[in-house]
């Protein structure tokens, strides 16, 4: 990339976030749209830091104008190559979809399906819909429309549009009742052991032929059922008879008590999908089976079939994906919640501090393949590391403290900077005295090392700075000051860590990201009479 168009970008981030460019924003986004950059992060973050200082002194109008003359950022775009597999013609109209039942948290799995269902819209200049799949009021929980949402925008998806497939029941019901009217579907009056009995037995049972919808639509029997005249010997036991519609007399969140009839997944899935034109989907390999029923009911009902890819579920090792696993933890308490750092949902991940794009960068890098593949944290953190090592300032964090005196020195203030490879950030000043908060047990006769300030051994001075004739342990250190900070940190096994930080930690807002130096990386969750940071990684 020119560095023009490194300006083009710093400023068009710097227009729309009122006349501060963001750096998180900036690099995430580069780094996500030109990979290359990684290969001399240090150098790329030097220039872009100089850059980003150097528009953020601009006026807005200012800003506006040198935008204007450069020619919005559309233009940078990039071929990625990565569905080529598809074949889809130039000029094809392309419209993909992420349709998430609200009912539970989005973990990194969808992730990668919302991704890349809606990276390829992008690179067809196609559109992407996100569709609550909400047609099962025992399941679907208010909280999670906003969740889910909120994942999605974090995530830098923007749909093109955001449905509701309880708003369409109109819909359901017309291609139902004309199912039933040509023959293609009927009401079954089994109950559900003798249905699942029927399936695996491969019988029909006695009910083909009954078609009256209206009778079913005001049905009292629970276990009264719309099914697909299908084909009860089929290989594919999804094939045999589906349920396409049944009653649930539940509060539904939007519709309140309006619908007791409603379709199952399987049809609105396919009918949504077909009455919206989705042409593409890649989605997760457990819908494979599906996938047939999926065709055969949109050919019934004369839509154009929808192309299904499936992809592999990758695994994250030895995280818990059973969302009937975590709830269980959640109540006996073995996890916090839903954000709980040891998982990867979307909201514990967030919370964590890890950006979106180093999550694109990381399900992108999974592939769309059909085999499975385990994935490590390390694979994730590395991505994460790459974004955040040089727009994290760097501070001093003490954790467990123990209290000790050195004697020898004479008190001074010391200036550190913010980011040792950005001076432009300005520094900490500390005030040293004679007493100290050191994490580590110090050992009797042994040289120790305060980074950035002197040697000691004993409790006793030996030397400045970095005395390269004396071998020394290097540790970490706090000048004890009524001004220090109470600071706790949730670390990612779920326990929190106790300790004090320096002064400049105060300023911070929550969300930012810190390294406290020699501990690891920490974003700020909380703040009240002490400070709560979650642990990123180290
Ligand atoms: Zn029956």
């Amino acid at each position: 990339m020119n560095k023009s168009d490194l300006r083009r970008y710093v400023l068009d981030n710097a227009v729309s976030y009122k006349g501060k460019a963001n750096l998180k924003a900036v690099v995430g986004h580069l780094i996500g749209k030109f990979p290359n950059l990684k290969k001399d992060m240090k150098k790329f973050m030097k220039e872009l830091n100089k850059l980003v200082d150097e528009i953020n002194s601009l006026s807005f109008e200012e800003q506006k104008e040198k935008l204007e003359k450069l020619g919005k950022v559309e233009k940078i775009k990039k071929e990625s190559g990565l569905f080529d597999f598809l074949k889809i013609k130039k000029g094809d109209k392309v419209i993909t979809a992420f349709p998430p039942e609200p009912s539970k948290y989005l973990h990194i799995g969808h992730a990668k399906s919302i991704l890349l269902n809606y990276l390829l819209a992008k690179e067809y200049k196609g559109k992407f819909y996100l569709r609550f799949e909400d047609t099962n009021p025992e399941l679907v929980d208010k909280e999670f429309y906003d969740i889910i949402l909120e994942d999605i925008k974090w995530l830098g998806v923007n749909p093109d549009k955001v449905q509701y497939a309880s708003d369409y029941m109109d819909l359901f019901y017309e291609l139902g009742e004309k199912l039933i009217k040509k023959g293609e579907a009927y009401v079954c009056f089994c109950d559900s052991d003798k249905i699942k009995e029927n399936r695996r037995k491969k019988l029909e049972c006695g009910c083909r032929g009954n078609n009256d919808w209206k009778k079913f639509l005001k049905a009292k029997e629970k276990s009264c059922v719309i099914r697909l005249n299908g084909d009860m010997k089929h290989k594919n036991a999804v094939m045999r008879d589906p349920t396409l519609f049944r009653i649930i007399n539940k509060m539904h969140p939007r519709a309140g008590k309006k619908y007791r009839v409603w379709p199952t997944y399987e049809f609105q899935n396919s009918v949504m999908d077909g009455y919206f034109k989705i042409r593409y989907r890649l989605r997760s390999k457990e819908f494979e089976a599906m996938s047939e029923l999926q065709k055969y009911l949109q050919k019934l009902l004369g839509f154009k079939v929808t192309k299904t890819y499936e992809l592999a579920r990758f695994n994250m090792e030895g995280v818990l994906s059973s969302g009937r696993v975590i709830r269980e933890k959640i109540k006996g308490k073995e996890l916090i919640g839903w954000d709980d750092p040891r998982l990867t949902t979307l909201v514990a991940l967030r919370k964590r501090g890890f950006l979106p794009e180093a999550i694109k960068d990381f399900v992108v890098s999974t592939g769309i393949s059909k085999s499975e593949s385990t994935m490590t944290w390390d694979d994730l953190i590395i991505r994460n590391k790459r974004l955040i090592d040089g727009v994290a300032n760097r501070y001093f964090f003490i954790s467990n403290p123990k209290k000790i005196k050195i004697v020898g020195f004479s008190e001074k203030n010391i200036s550190v900077p913010l980011h040792p490879d950005h001076e432009g950030r300005g520094v900490r000043k500390l005030k040293v005295l004679d007493e100290f908060y050191v994490a580590d047990k110090l050992a009797k006769g042994k040289n120790y090392r305060f980074m950035h300030l002197f040697n000691f051994k004993d409790g006793e001075f030996i030397s400045e700075g970095l005395d390269k004739s004396l071998e020394a342990k290097l540790i970490h250190w706090l000048p004890v000051s009524k001004d220090l900070v109470k600071v706790k940190v949730l670390m990612d096994d779920g326990k929190f860590v106790n300790g004090v930080a320096e002064s400049g930690v105060k300023k911070l807002k929550v969300g930012d990201l810190v390294q406290f130096e020699r501990f690891g990386f920490c974003r700020l969750d909380k703040k009240g009479k002490e400070l709560e940071f979650i642990f990123t990684h180290r």
